[in-house]
Parts: C-alpha cells; sequence; structure tokens
C-alpha cells in the first residue's frame, strides 16, 4: 500500500485516496505512535485503512494503558516492533464494517480483546479452554488473519499493530474475532478495563482457579491485577484474601477490593514468607496466585499452598526464564501450577456477563476503585454469592 501513488482530498477526517487501481475509504486521524523503543509517544497524523473481510473499524471511545504496553513500549528486539501504535485496553464504536462481518454493525459499543474467540475451533466451542487454536496468541505486529497493517503515517510508512488493537489512536481496525458487543448503557471509563487486566484478573479467581466459597486465597502483589484477582476471590465467597507486597501502602487500597489480611514481604524476621502465610492459615492458602512476574516468586507461591492447593501464575518475567522443579517435588505433591492467559474467559462469552455484574451495581469496586464494599445487594452468604456468579454464567 506505501507503494500506491496518493491523492488526498481531506473531508474532515475522512480522505479519499485515489490511485489508479483502487478507489478506498481510508481515515486520517491522530495516533500516539511509538517511533522507537523507550522514547516518548509522538502524537501525529495517521492513516487507518479501510476494514477488509472480517475486519471492524472502530473509534476508541476510551482506551486505558496497561503494564503491557509499557514493557513492549521498551522492548527494542523482537517482538518489540517500531513504530507501533501500542494500547490494547479500550472500548470503542463501531465506524464501519470488512465482508463476511455480521456479527457487529455500524454504532454498536464493542470491547476489542487480545484474545481471539472465532467461536468455531475446536477450543473455542470446548469449555476448557480460551485459546482460540484458529488465532492463536501472538504478540504480532499484524493483523491476525493477513500480515498486513492498516496503518501507515503520512510518509507512506507502515505502522505496526500491538496486540491485534492498537488503541493509542482515534481509529483503529480489529478482527471480528476480537471484538466483543456489549450493552452501550456501560460507562466507557469503567468498561475500558474489561479489556484486559480487571477480566485477567477477575478471571483468574472465578475461571482458572474456580476458588471456592470459604477458602483462604493469598495474592503476591497488589498491583491492578492482584486488585482485580482480590476482587474476583472475594465474588466467588473466599472468606480470607492475603495479600502480599513490599509496599504496606497498598493495605488500605486492598481492602477495598477484598483483601483481609496484608503481608508486607520485606519484614518477615528470621521467617521466610512461606513460613508466615502457613502459619496464619494453619498449613497453607487454598490458591495462590502470582501477579508480580518473577519465577522466583512462583516457587515460593507454590510452598504457600496446601498439599491440594493450587498456584495460578499472571505474572510474566523476561523472556526465557525457566522454573525448575524436582522430580522428588512434583513427584511428592498433589499442588497444581497453572498459567492464566486473560484470566482463562472466552471474551465473547465472559466479558458481557462481567459487564452484567457491573451494569447490576452489584459488584462495583473493581471497575471504580473508590467505592467501599457493596454487599447489600449481595447474597449474604459466600456459597450463596459464588452461586450467583454461577448462575450469571449459565444464564446466557
Ligand atoms: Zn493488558
Ligand atoms: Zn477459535
Amino acid at each position: 500500500m506505501q507503494s500506491t501513488p496518493f491523492t488526498y482530498i481531506n473531508f474532515d477526517t475522512l480522505i479519499i485516496v485515489h490511485s489508479a487501481e483502487v478507489s478506498i475509504f481510508f481515515r486520517k486521524n491522530a495516533a500516539a505512535v511509538a517511533r522507537k523503543a523507550g522514547e516518548p509517544l509522538v502524537i501525529e497524523e495517521v492513516i487507518v485503512a479501510a476494514p477488509k473481510a472480517h475486519e471492524v473499524r472502530i473509534r476508541i471511545i476510551c482506551t486505558s494503558l496497561c503494564h503491557s504496553d509499557i514493557t513492549f513500549w521498551k522492548l527494542k528486539d523482537p517482538p518489540g516492533y517500531f513504530p507501533r501504535i501500542l494500547g490494547h485496553e479500550s472500548i470503542g464504536v463501531v465506524e464501519s464494517i470488512g465482508e463476511d462481518v455480521d456479527e457487529v454493525t455500524e454504532g454498536d459499543i464493542v470491547i476489542p480483546s487480545f484474545m481471539a474467540d472465532c467461536g468455531a475451533c475446536a477450543d473455542c466451542k470446548s469449555k476448557k479452554s480460551n485459546q482460540c487454536s484458529n488465532f492463536p496468541f501472538k504478540v504480532s505486529p499484524w493483523m491476525h488473519r493477513e500480515e498486513t497493517s492498516r496503518f501507515t503515517d503520512l510518509k507512506g510508512e507502515t505502522l505496526y499493530h500491538f496486540l491485534y488493537v492498537s488503541s493509542f489512536s482515534e481509529y483503529t481496525v480489529v478482527d471480528v474475532a476480537h471484538l466483543v458487543k456489549v450493552d452501550p448503557a456501560v460507562p466507557p471509563n469503567r468498561a475500558c478495563l474489561l479489556s484486559c487486566g480487571v477480566s485477567t484478573g477477575v478471571g483468574a479467581a472465578w475461571r482458572t482457579a474456580n476458588v471456592e466459597a470459604r477458602s483462604t486465597v493469598a495474592i503476591f502483589g497488589l498491583g491492578a491485577i492482584g486488585l482485580a484477582v482480590a476482587e474476583g476471590a472475594r465474588i466467588c465467597g473466599a472468606s480470607r484474601i492475603i495479600g502480599v507486597d513490599v509496599n504496606p501502602d497498598k493495605f488500605e487500597r486492598g481492602k477495598k477490593f477484598g483483601v483481609t489480611d496484608f503481608v508486607d514481604s520485606a519484614s518477615c524476621g528470621d521467617k521466610s514468607l512461606s513460613e508466615v502465610i502457613k502459619e496464619m492459615t494453619g498449613g497453607g492458602a487454598d490458591y495462590c496466585f502470582e501477579c508480580v512476574g518473577l519465577a522466583s516468586l512462583c516457587h515460593v507461591s507454590l510452598a504457600f499452598v496446601k498439599g491440594w492447593g493450587k498456584t495460578v501464575v499472571l505474572g510474566l518475567d523476561k523472556p526465557g526464564t525457566q522454573l525448575s522443579f524436582s522430580s522428588f517435588e512434583v513427584l511428592l505433591s498433589g499442588k497444581t501450577i497453572t498459567g492464566s492467559l486473560f484470566g482463562g474467559l472466552k471474551p465473547k462469552h465472559d466479558i458481557p456477563i462481567l459487564v452484567k455484574r457491573y451494569m447490576d451495581k452489584s459488584s462495583q469496586q473493581w471497575l471504580a476503585g473508590d467505592l467501599g464494599r457493596q454487599s447489600k445487594r449481595e447474597t449474604p452468604t459466600p456459597e450463596g454469592n459464588r452461586e450467583l456468579f454461577d448462575n450469571e454464567t449459565l444464564a446466557e
């Protein structure tokens, strides 16, 4: 597309591009472009091509910053690619659709997801997986179906995509397999968080760990993901939620999300962290979540849980980092350690459930971030709360 001879006719932001072979509507809009690793983003005009088959062009209403944007912004080598339009946690409105798109139409409110959900492959049809095999997760610089970009700058240089979303742009093109239609009444500045962080954390407790009512949960790292895990565990009816962090100030914030106990991992004295947790819990937690992204903490987290407990790894260490367990350790332990991509959620099925939870006003703190517990409208027992969540799952 870069080599096509262009003539621009500007109608507000809409421009028509003429060439000998093609006449297509393109959009010229502002985007924050990451030109080089670690350098400030540059706000500039870019050209967003029309959506091809199975693709949708959306106007971004709201986008937030996820830590993965920062991680990939700093990466000099692949999968770091530049110039690139980062951003993947967002909500938008459908502006135009390509051929073979019947799931959404102009004006629909949609949440993009970096996880594809084609609905047709064996994995999408299975309740056990959220990893679409037709469009498996990759940190690709391109669109998913056809490895090309829909972005160019005004000099005709290709701009790379990020996580199939690239939401740091007024307009972006997203494959329909990566879009979830949602209730248009949901506040966009809250709902965009369901595009990645909040869904990942809540889903890890709800879907991946399947936290049981009245269980004990330990969470390593009380950042955005850790707080969302706490909220998910609270909704599932966990009776004790222990937050572990090096910053004691996070306990106060954590309380709003259901954290009941706090361990300052930098002040355990002569005892190891796992000894402290085991003493607090009478032998270990039922579930542990590693939300920091350090391989060493995965080992410690596994030591936290009871003999039959489950450790869920949500943090990502540096590329190439290994986890190692002795054969003896594995054989003699009934523990489970598992990863959790997007909290194990199936985007098209589960994001609308989380939106409904929010719209029902029964659980808003994980999106609002500043509200106290709103348990009045919740079923009063942990089992009932868990059941309420499950019923919503089945209610579709
Ligand atoms: Zn993210
Ligand atoms: Zn699929």
